[in-house]
């Protein structure tokens, strides 16, 4: 090794969720020395849908991942929005050609899994340290020292808290607070639509009942797999975890006088998994020195405009960049820069969707859509920081 490689900054990220992966892609195609710590012992494939919007495609196009998302996923026409039990429209967000041409870059709806393996496939395998949970990060004279749950430790000269809604580089960072628990549970999953009698799914409707809804849509090109989330209330269930099980009687029960396409979907449907859906209120900062949050870590928000891991894309293509513009320099400084330049907007989506509208009546989504993380201008650190 070069005494220049030598000196370039080594990047820890902590976690290998979207975001996490993403950051990791971009860092290593740019030539920076990066390793992922992953608590997982390995990639699991979860039966769960995602929407991609154009503001997400673009940062996956720089990636190299759209052919293969293309091909993977289903090209929905339009998010049809209708009243619970009538049926009737109340709004259509077109996608498709229409806003592809508007957006420069396609509105892709697709399985999680098949997402998560694309970000996997662009980041080196031997940079991801599987069972690698973080419990202590420590500030030295040479950069930070993380710990693990497993007692081992590893140096970095930066990190980034890619760790998810209970984050704890954002605990250590900012003091321990839980996210808020919204009261409402999401039970979601993925099973063929073979097992659907009556109906077709050929887009992507949400059904809005008065204290719950329902989104419905497949998740690849033939449609052979349909992919449902909900929003019910439930306080009294706060448990977040992939291998929680839903029971379907409970959803058929939530769903009771909901139109009869959604009936036809619930009654085909084998099994459900059951997540309470958390949110925090925006952060003030994200950034201490050599350490910052990216993603769910510092802005989680809930599903309700699709925007989350949309965001946690947007937060890695404008972090590269920051971190591309400091050349190995000073990145405590890039952090900041990088939280001035997303914190505004961020923070408007999480608002925006904990009211969830999005959709329900006429709106122009340019603002979420249009958004180019590429091109928006990297924030002065010093003039946010007044
Ligand atoms: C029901 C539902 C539907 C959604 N639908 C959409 C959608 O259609 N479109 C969209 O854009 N977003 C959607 N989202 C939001 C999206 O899932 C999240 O915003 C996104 O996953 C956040 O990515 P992230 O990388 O920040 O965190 P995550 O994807 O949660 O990844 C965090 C990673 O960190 C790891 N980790 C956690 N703690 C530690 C630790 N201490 N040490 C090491 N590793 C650790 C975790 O194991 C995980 O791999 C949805 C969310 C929900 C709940």
């Amino acid at each position: 090794m070069n005494a220049a490689m030598s000196n370039k900054p080594r990047f820890a990220v902590i976690g290998a969720g979207i975001g996490g992966l993403a950051l990791a892609g971009l860092l290593s195609r740019a030539g920076a020395k990066v390793r992922v710590y992953e608590q997982a012992a390995a990639f699991q494939r979860i039966g769960a849908g995602i929407q991609m919007g154009p503001n997400a495609m673009r940062v996956l196009r720089a990636l190299g991942l759209e052919p293969l998302l293309r091909r993977l996923a289903f090209y929905p026409p339009a998010w049809a929005n209708r009243v619970w039990d009538t049926g009737e429209f109340l709004f259509e967000l077109t996608y498709g050609a229409e806003s592809e041409a508007r957006y420069g870059a396609p509105y892709l709806l697709m399985h999680r899994g098949d997402l998560h393996a694309a970000l996997f496939s662009a980041v080196p395998a031997e940079a991801i340290a599987y069972q690698k949970k973080l419990v202590d990060l420590t500030r030295t004279a040479s950069g930070v020292t993380l710990r693990f749950a497993d007692g081992s430790s590893a140096e970095a000269d930066a990190v980034i808290g890619a760790d998810g809604v209970h984050s704890r580089v954002r605990e250590i960072l900012l003091g321990p607070e839980r996210p808020k628990f919204t009261g409402q549970v999401a039970h979601r999953t993925v099973f063929p639509s073979a097992l659907i009698k009556g109906i077709t799914v050929d887009t992507c409707t949400k059904w809005w009942g008065p204290d719950r809804h329902i989104v419905i849509y497949p998740v690849n090109p033939a449609r052979t797999e349909i992919y449902f989330v909900t929003s019910v209330p439930d306080p009294s269930w706060d448990v977040e975890s992939w291998s929680a099980k839903g029971d379907m009687a409970e959803v058929l029960a939530a769903f009771v006088g909901f139109h009869a396409e959604v009936q036809r979907v619930l009654e085909a449907c084998p099994q459900v998994n059951k997540w309470a859906l958390f949110e925090r209120d925006p952060l003030p900062r994200w950034a201490d020195g050599p350490v910052v949050l990216l993603g769910d870590a510092c802005h989680p928000m809930t599903p309700y405009m699709a925007q989350g891991a949309a965001n946690a894309l947007e937060d890695a293509a404008v972090l590269s960049r920051c971190i591309a513009a400091a050349d190995g320099g000073d990145i405590a400084d890039a952090f900041r820069r990088f939280e001035a330049t997303r914190l505004e907007r961020t923070a408007r989506i999480q608002l925006t969707s904990r009211q969830n509208t999005w959709g329900k009546e006429r709106i122009d989504p340019g603002w979420v859509y249009g958004y180019d993380a590429w091109a928006t201008p990297i924030a002065d650190a010093r003039a946010a920081a007044e």
